[in-house]
This record gives C-alpha cells, structure tokens and sequence, in this order.
C-alpha cells in the first residue's frame, strides 16, 4: 500500500482536499494503486486541538509517509495568537522536517480560460511552464543583521550562500524534469552581478554534459521577468534560486488567472508535499464554492512525482481539461453562458471524466 497523510488544514482546506481524495480514489479505482488515507490536523486546526500549529506526531507521519497531501492554513481566527504558534508556522516546520528542498510549479494556460489571464489571448496561448525553486537555502536561509551602526549610520544586511551541492541537488530536478516534458531548460541567475550566481552558473554548464537530449538557455533574472510578459511560450522548464524563484513563480502564477487552479510539490529528502499555491481563503470557506481543480492537479503531481504513476497522473490532467472545455466553472472564474458549479459538483465532473 502506499501511505498519503492528508492534512486538510483550515478555510477551504477540507473541501478542497476533499475533492483531491475523491478524485485519487477514482484513479485508484481505475489504475489499482493500492492508497491508503491517513488524516492530521496542521494549522489552526492543530493549534485549537493541541496548542501548537504542527506536532512532532504529525510530522512523523509525514516523514513516514510515501507523499503528503496538503490544503491551507491560516485565517482571521488566529491572526492575533502568539507569533510561534501562528497557522503558518506549520509549513515552515514541515518543509524544514522533510527536508522539502525544491518547489515545482506548474502553470499551464488553458485554451478555455485564456480570457481569465492579464496578457493578451495571441501572447499567451499555449504556454505551459514549470518553474523549479530552490527552497531551503540562498539569501532566505542566509546569515542576516536587523540593525547595526557603521560610523553613526545605520544599515542592514542579508547573505546569500550557495554551496556546489545544493546547486546540483536543485539544478538535477530541473534538468531530469525537462526530460519529462519538452526537453527545454532555462536556468536563472543574476551572474553578471552576483558571486554566487556565477557559481551557479558555472555548476548548471558542468551538469548540462550530462543531458544532452535537453536543451540548456542560460538567462539573467530581470530579462526572464520581461520574457515572460513579452513571449511566456519560450519557456518550458525554469529552474532558479530560491528568492529569485520567489518573486518569478508568483508573475508566473499570475498569468495563469485565478489562484485557485494552479498546484505546486514541493520536492524532500524524506517525503513530499503537494498543495494549491493559494491560501485558506476565509472569505468563501464553509460555502461549497472554492475551485478545487489546484488541489486536484496538486494530486496528479503527487502520483508522478512520489507514486511514479504517470499514466494516473495524465489521466486526472486530461479530466480537468476535458471538465473546463465543457464549461464547468466554479464562481470565480464563471463567465455568462458556461456551467457554474460548486465545489463538490466541479469534483464530480472530473471524477466523471477519469
Ligand atoms: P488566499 O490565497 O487564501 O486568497 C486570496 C483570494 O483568492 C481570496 O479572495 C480567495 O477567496 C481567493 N481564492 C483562493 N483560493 C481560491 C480557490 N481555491 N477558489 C476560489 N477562490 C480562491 O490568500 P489570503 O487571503 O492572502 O490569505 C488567507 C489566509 O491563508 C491567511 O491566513 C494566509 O496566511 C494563509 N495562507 C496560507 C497559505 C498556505 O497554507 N500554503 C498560503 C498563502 C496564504
């Protein structure tokens, strides 16, 4: 059997997971996976039941888990707790215990949506782009000063450190996920500027003669950003540093319209976790009209990143296109003339559709 701890979290957390759960077990159905289902509690959840937002049984289960399925947290009933015991620290103290060292994101436009991004139909159509962020080290994790007084003036500073092994752990997802698409990889860095960027650089070409079948672009950040505005289809796989990854997977996501429909997997050492790149969503929990469709790919992701399961994962991919062709539109991106659905009638539709 392989073991998914789902944790649903608050806000629309539960609904959403819900809706990957019943989706998984479809494909489990379908493809006999052999899943099982084992549930925790993270967030506020985990804090009104335990008094802290992640307990070491929790994370122990993740850590013996073949994947972990997650929804959000957080939400307005927490926001004035004690800062250590804040919904949120519960992903820092779960990426930190997995080891969860590079965040894949996936943004791909969907003919049926393309009038839900900013950019124009002609730019935009056809993109498809995974961005792979490096997670636990760069300037983030770096050593840092609030405060300090050189010659009565005042200042700050931050460092960003990479070694040569954190580079090609980060650096291998990227090329051996470009494998699995269309074989192009652009890595991204500020190399004319920064020390740290060069050796990345200089680590990314050395590991590039061990792909020959991809195709390496080498880009400087700040015209990575213009290219995405100005041409997104050039890109297939994008892999980066982890404040430069950042601030570029958000543009990403932006091009993409809602937030509700996009997935991320966050790759560990131990296990690895699988979530929307939205929030809890306060504003419609409870109502049964959240989009689960970024959680449900967030599943697809986890059956072929932890499972190997590729042919499922393609499946409940195919579905989600098939069920937005058909119109089926949760409230946030309804437009007149289409199938405005809530969540649990959208998770039916795909279920349909597997
Ligand atoms: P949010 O992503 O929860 O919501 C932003 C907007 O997008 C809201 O209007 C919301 O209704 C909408 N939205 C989000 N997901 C949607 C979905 N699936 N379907 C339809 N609409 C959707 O961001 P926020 O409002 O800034 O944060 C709310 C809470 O979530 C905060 O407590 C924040 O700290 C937390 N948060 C958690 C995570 C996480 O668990 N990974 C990430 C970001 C924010």
């Amino acid at each position: 059997m392989k073991k998914i701890i789902v944790i649903p979290g608050d806000g629309i957390g539960k609904e959403i997971t819900d809706s990957a759960v019943a989706v998984l077990k479809k494909v489990d159905e379908k493809f006999n996976i052999g899943l099982e289902f084992e549930y925790r509690d993270a967030g506020g959840a985990s804090y009104d039941k335990y008094g802290e937002p992640l307990t070491a049984e929790t994370l122990e289960a993740c850590k013996a888990a073949d994947a972990v399925l997650f929804g959000a947290v957080g939400g307005p009933k927490w926001d004035n707790i004690e800062v250590s015991k804040r919904p949120e620290k519960a992903l820092f103290g779960l990426r930190k215990g997995l080891g969860l060292y590079g965040n894949l994101r996936p943004v791909k436009i969907y003919d049926a949506l393309i009038d839900g991004s900013p950019l124009k139909p002609e730019i935009v159509a056809g993109s498809d782009i995974l961005i792979v962020r490096e997670l636990v080290g760069g300037i983030y994790f770096g050593e840092r000063c609030e405060s300090e007084f050189v010659d009565g003036v005042e200042r700050a500073w931050d460092t960003e450190i990479y070694s040569v092994p954190e580079i090609e752990r980060i650096v291998k997802l990227g090329f051996e996920s470009a494998q699995k698409r269309r074989k192009k990889l652009t890595s991204v860095d500020k190399a004319n500027v920064l020390a740290s960027s060069r050796l990345w650089r200089r680590v990314v070409k050395e590991m590039a003669k061990n792909y020959p079948d991809v195709e390496l672009n080498l880009m400087y950040v700040d015209n990575c950003a213009a290219q995405l505005a100005i041409n997104p289809k050039q890109f297939d796989v994008i892999v980066t540093s982890n404040m430069f990854g950042d601030i570029l997977s958000d543009e990403f996501a932006a091009i993409g319209g809602s937030l509700g429909l996009l997935p991320s997997a966050s790759i560990g050492e131990l296990t690895s976790f699988f979530e929307s790149i939205s929030g809890s969503a306060p504003d419609i929990a409870g109502k049964n009209i959240a989009n689960p469709i970024g959680c449900i790919l967030s599943a697809a992701m986890l059956l072929r990143f932890s499972l190997k399961e590729e042919k499922a994962a393609h499946a409940v991919e195919m579905a989600v296109d098939k069920t937005l062709a058909d119109g089926f539109r949760t409230a946030e991106i309804y437009k007149d003339g289409l199938k405005k659905c809530s969540t649990t009638e959208m998770t039916q539709a795909i279920v349909d559709r597997i």
